[in-house]
C-alpha cells in the first residue's frame, strides 16, 4: 500500500497513512467479555467453559441486572482477565425514541453508542456501536475523525457495549437486536478485535446473533474488506462512499488515496455475496459540495457498473464545529433522493437520530 493507482493523488512509496500502521492496542488484561468458551476451557474455567461463556454471555440470567457467577468461579475469573463492563456515564434521549450514550472505559477513555428502538410494527432495536476510540482515517466532514486514533477496543469492550445496553435498555431477547458498527471509529482498522466480538456474539452458547444482523461500516479500507469477505462468520457490509469522483473523495476521505472508486468496486465485485445480501452506501450530503444533480447523475452510475445489489442510505451533513460542511436545504436533499430513484435506485433518507440534543454521529465525545 502506500501507491495510490494513480489519479489526482498519485502516492510515493515512502508515504505512510495512519491507518498503515496497527492502532495501539489497550493496556492491561484481556477483558473477560471477548473470550469464547475454548478460551475460557483453556484458561482452567472452574465450571467449564461453555458453562462460564453462558453465565457472562446472557444478561437476561443476571440477577438484578448484575452478573453473578458465585464467589469461586468470580474470583477465578477476576485473576485470569478483566471483568469490567462499559460503563454508562451519560444519556441523551432524544424526541424519536433513540438514546445516544457515553460509556466509560475502564482505563477512563470514553466512546459512544446508540440504543435505537423501531417504533413501528414489530419490536425491535438497533444498537450502533463503537470499534476504536477515535478513528485513524481522517475524513474531513466527520467529529470522530478530528480526534485522530487513541486505541483499538478490545473484542470484550465491544461485546461489552452490547451487554451493557441490553442488560439497561433491552430488548429482552437478542432475537430482537440488529447491530451496526456506526459508532467511532473504523472497524476494518480494528478487525482482529471486531471479528473476535461477532464470532463470540453469534455464538449459539451466547447471544447467538445471526450474522445477517450485524452490520460492518466501512470508509472504504480495502485490504479489510478482501480479509473479512472470508472470514465466517461473515457480516453485511456497508460502504461510506460520499463522493462521487476519486478527486473529490481523496480531499474529504484520505482513504481514496490508498484505494480509489474503481479500487474499492473491484473488492466489492469480489465479496461474492450471499443470496439476499445487499450493500448498504451511505451518501453524506454536504452542501454545494457533492450534492448536486451531476453528483446525483455520477453517483447512480458508477452504483450501476456493480455487479451485486445494493441500498442508498442518505445522511445529510450532521454540522460541528470541527468541519466546514453544512446540512443542504431540505428541497436539494429531496431533488438528489428523486434524481437517484429515478435512476432505478433504492433510496432512503436518513434523518439523524438525536439531533435534538446535539449528539447525532461521532458528535458526542470530545477528549481533550
Ligand atoms: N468509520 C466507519 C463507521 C463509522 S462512521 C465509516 O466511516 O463507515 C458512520 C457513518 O457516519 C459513516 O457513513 C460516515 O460517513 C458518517 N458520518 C461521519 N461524519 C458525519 C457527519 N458529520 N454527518 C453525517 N454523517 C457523518
Ligand atoms: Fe473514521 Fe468513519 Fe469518521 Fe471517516 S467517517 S473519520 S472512517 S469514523
Amino acid at each position: 500500500m502506500g501507491k495510490g493507482p494513480g489519479g489526482p493523488f498519485p502516492m510515493t512509496e515512502t508515504a505512510a497513512f495512519a491507518w498503515e500502521r496497527p492502532a495501539p492496542e489497550a493496556a492491561g488484561r484481556p477483558s473477560a467479555w471477548g473470550l469464547l468458551p475454548e478460551q475460557l476451557e483453556a484458561l482452567g474455567a472452574p465450571i467449564g467453559g461453555a458453562h462460564l461463556f453462558g453465565r457472562l454471555q446472557r444478561p437476561w440470567t443476571w440477577k438484578g441486572g448484575a452478573l453473578d457467577l458465585g464467589k469461586a468461579a468470580a474470583a477465578w475469573l477476576e485473576a485470569k482477565a478483566d471483568l469490567h463492563l462499559p460503563v454508562i456515564l451519560e444519556r441523551h434521549r432524544s424526541s424519536d425514541g433513540s438514546t445516544k450514550l457515553v460509556l466509560g472505559l475502564a482505563d477512563g477513555h470514553r466512546i459512544e453508542a446508540v440504543h435505537m428502538p423501531r417504533l413501528v410494527r414489530n419490536p425491535r432495536v438497533t444498537f450502533c456501536i463503537s470499534s476504536q476510540v477515535g478513528c485513524a482515517m481522517g475524513c474531513t466532514f466527520c467529529a470522530t475523525g478530528a480526534m485522530g486514533i487513541k486505541r483499538n477496543l478490545q473484542a470484550g469492550e465491544i461485546v461489552g457495549q452490547v451487554l451493557r445496553l441490553l442488560s439497561e435498555l433491552g430488548p429482552e431477547r437478542p432475537s430482537q437486536l440488529n447491530l451496526v458498527f456506526m459508532g467511532m471509529g473504523e472497524p476494518l482498522h480494528n478487525l482482529a478485535n471486531v471479528h473476535q466480538a461477532i464470532r463470540v456474539m453469534c455464538d449459539r452458547r451466547g447471544l447467538d446473533l445471526a450474522a445477517g444482523r450485524i452490520t460492518v461500516s466501512t470508509s472504504g479500507l480495502v485490504s479489510g474488506i478482501e480479509k473479512l469477505s472470508k472470514m465466517s462468520p461473515r457480516p453485511l457490509l456497508a460502504l461510506s462512499l460520499n463522493a462521487t469522483t476519486d478527486e473529490m473523495r481523496s480531499t474529504t476521505m484520505p482513504v481514496n488515496r490508498a484505494w480509489n472508486l474503481a479500487r474499492l468496486r473491484q473488492a466489492l465485485d469480489a465479496w461474492g455475496p450471499r443470496p439476499n445480501e445487499k450493500f448498504t452506501f451511505e451518501f453524506v450530503l454536504l452542501a454545494g459540495v457533492n450534492d448536486t444533480d451531476a453528483d446525483a447523475d455520477r453517483l447512480a452510475a458508477w452504483l450501476g457498473e456493480l455487479r451485486h445489489r445494493h441500498v442508498v442510505n442518505l445522511i445529510p451533513m450532521n454540522e460541528h464545529a470541527h468541519a466546514p460542511f453544512h446540512e443542504p436545504l431540505e428541497d436539494r436533499i429531496q431533488a438528489f433522493s428523486d434524481r437517484l430513484k429515478g435512476h432505478g435506485c433504492f433510496v432512503t433518507v436518513r434523518r439523524s437520530r438525536g439531533r435534538d440534543v446535539q449528539a447525532a454521529c461521532g458528535q458526542l465525545v470530545k477528549e481533550a
